[in-house]
């Protein structure tokens, strides 16, 4: 038998092709889209404005079913993190976090990690596949199910989960293109955030989308010898290439990037590294997050105490890059930056 597809899968543009392929008018498309992405129903039966039999034909066709939920975590600050199973057994982990004036989602975009950063939770348990537009999408719709009971509507998307996000780029790009779709999800491309490691080749592709999106560099490291050391990806791609393919970003888009700066004691936060950025971003406006060091057990780096974190943002102002201490949200649920770690978790 073959397996149904989900019809999260399908952009409007196709689901509006198979409406009118069996038959039916084009806006049910519309109908069925605003169901799913707007009114958040789980089932076809939901969809009470339908002919009870384009509901029947469409589950025949098509799976709509939510993650199985395995675990949800609250911590004190509200932050929640989702750790959902699916089809394949596979565990994937979302994160909510509300703050005062937004209220975002942490999207995971792959079953696990290939890069292998060395501070990074995500990667210890290695890759297993890349997410579905249909799997990263309910992740969301989760979410956003969620962020409505505590009367907070879901306003921004940040793709900072577990895994890559270039490195599953069709997919993610089909995922983005339906949460910023005004018939699908409605969220403005302002407020989707993507972040990545450092693969050039989709930055490039990236700057050609004609996408608003926002765009995140995981840069951690000050020049090449020391990212080499952190982020094995930048034997791939060297640190002086990816500040070149930034810098055309930039050029190309004319939209800023955000970098993101972990800070590891006695390791990224040291004056020499002050230094080095300074060389490094001559001529580039950006905005700049400091992410102090969230231990992780399997790596023997020590978080720099308060006093070394702003002595490093003190300088980086001085040289004129402008950077602010992100803080650490969900510390007591692991669910705070570079803790999401699902093999774990299914133990
Ligand atoms: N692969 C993408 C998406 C993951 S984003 C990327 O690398 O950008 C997760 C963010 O948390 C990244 O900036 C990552 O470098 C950071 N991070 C990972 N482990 C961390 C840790 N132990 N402490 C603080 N930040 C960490």
């Amino acid at each position: 038998m073959n397996k149904k597809q989900d019809i999260r899968d399908l952009s409007f543009p196709e689901l509006e092709k198979y409406i009118s392929s069996i038959g039916e008018k084009s806006y049910r498309a519309a109908q069925v889209f605003e169901w799913i992405y707007q009114k958040n129903v789980w089932s076809f039966d939901g969809m009470k404005n339908l002919s009870r039999d384009l509901r029947k034909k469409l589950a025949e066709e098509f799976v709509l079913k939510p993650h199985r939920t395995q675990d949800k975590q609250v911590a004190k600050d509200g932050t929640t993190k989702f750790l959902f199973g699916l089809d394949d057994h596979e565990k994937i982990e979302t994160v909510l976090i509300p703050a005062k004036t937004r209220t975002t989602v942490c999207v995971s975009s792959q079953a696990g990690c290939k890069f292998g950063c060395k501070f990074c939770a995500s990667g210890i348990g290695g890759w297993t596949r890349n997410l579905t537009p249909a799997e990263i999408l309910t992740q969301i719709l989760h979410v956003k199910e969620e962020a409505r009971k505590h009367a907070r509507p879901l306003s921004h998307i940040v793709f900072m989960g577990v895994g890559e996000p270039f490195d599953n780029y069709d997919n993610l790009m089909k995922a983005i293109r339906m949460i910023n779709d005004e018939k699908g999800m409605n969220i403005g491309a302002r407020r989707i955030t993507v972040s990545t490691c450092g693969v050039i080749p989709k930055i490039r592709a990236l700057a050609q989308e004609s996408l608003q999106i926002e765009l995140a560099i995981s840069l951690h490291g000050f020049d090449n010898t020391s990212r080499n050391v952190l982020m094995p990806v930048n034997r791939k791609y060297p640190f002086d290439d990816l500040m070149a393919a930034c810098r055309g970003y930039i050029r190309e888009t004319r939209r800023q990037i955000t970098f993101e700066y972990i800070l590891i004691k006695d390791v990224t936060c040291t004056k020499e590294a002050a230094r080095a950025l300074k060389k490094a971003f001559r001529g580039i406006i950006c905005k700049m997050n400091l992410i102090p060091y969230n231990p992780v057990s399997e790596f023997d780096h020590k978080t720099p105490t308060r006093q070394e974190i702003y002595l490093f943002r003190d300088r980086l102002k001085e040289f004129g890059i402008h950077a602010t201490i992100r803080t650490p949200r969900g510390r007591d649920i692991d669910g705070a930056c570079g803790q999401l770690r699902h093999a774990e978790l299914s133990l």
